[in-house]
């Protein structure tokens, strides 16, 4: 399959500066297929400007991983969308659920987000996904269908959906192959025909690495993958960005 696939290192509140310098030049000289893969960084907001300057002649694109949906204001602590396209951020991660848990984030914020982020021309990689009790109870479509009826406006022209159980991230664990295939597909079609998006790019996320990539990602019928733990490992990084 020759469709291009998008490849989201999500560094978290990881990697000190000469950590992160070091990764993202061992990252500028994989050898990679730039017309197979989009390889997206998001570094925590601080290393952004750094990361930024590093990445300026390649072909590594950036993103953050959250930001604030009004344009300035007194949100102590916050983050603005016009600081973040400064930096030439082409993505912003929004709804991780650390984020959903740690900051209290609702659907209903991350909306605010999500039209924020499209109203500026910027992509939005909105994520959805159960938790294990609701994977137990078989409520997992239900959840994730709430989540995309409240996170995302119906008839825009793009979207990307990063689907992670939250069961499996950080843990090790990952759903099987058909569950995959069955969330994904249920997302593309939900996207397609019920909210009217034209284009949906849907990732997985969820203690992906080098070993299950290939059947989580590249067999399933995943757009891409949003990767946590194995992003801050340069190794892993080359299997996955060189994989096929
Ligand atoms: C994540 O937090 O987005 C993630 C997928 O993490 P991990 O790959 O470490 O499970």
């Amino acid at each position: 399959m020759n469709e291009v696939k998008l490849i989201v290192s999500n560094w978290k509140m990881n990697l000190n500066f000469s950590q992160s310098m070091n990764l993202i030049q061992k990252l500028k000289s994989i050898n990679y297929n730039s017309k197979r893969i989009k390889n997206i960084i998001c570094p925590q907001f601080m290393l952004i400007p750094f990361v930024a300057e590093q990445i300026k002649d390649t072909k590594i694109l950036l993103g953050a991983q959250d930001c604030h949906y009004e344009k300035k204001g007194s949100y102590t602590g916050d983050t603005s969308l016009d600081l973040i396209k400064k930096m030439k951020c082409k993505y912003v991660i929004v709804g991780h659920s650390e984020r959903r848990l740690f900051q209290c984030e609702t659907n209903q914020i991350i909306r605010k987000k999500v039209d924020f982020i499209l109203s500026n021309k910027l992509s939005p990689i909105v994520c959805v996904g159960e938790s294990l009790q609701d994977r137990k109870q078989l409520k997992y479509i239900k959840v994730v269908q709430n989540q995309l009826n409240e996170c995302i406006p119906n008839g825009i022209k793009q979207i990307i959906v990063a689907y992670e159980p939250i069961w499996s991230i950080g843990t090790g664990v990952t759903p099987s192959i058909e569950e995959v295939t069955e969330m994904i597909t249920f997302l593309k079609s939900y996207l397609h025909n019920t909210k009217n998006i034209k284009s949906c790019k849907i990732l997985y996320g969820g203690s992906v690495s080098s070993k299950n990539f290939k059947e989580l990602v590249n067999s399933s019928n995943a757009n891409g993958a949003l990767i946590g733990g194995a992003s801050l490992k340069n190794r892993e990084m080359k299997k996955i960005l060189t994989f096929g």
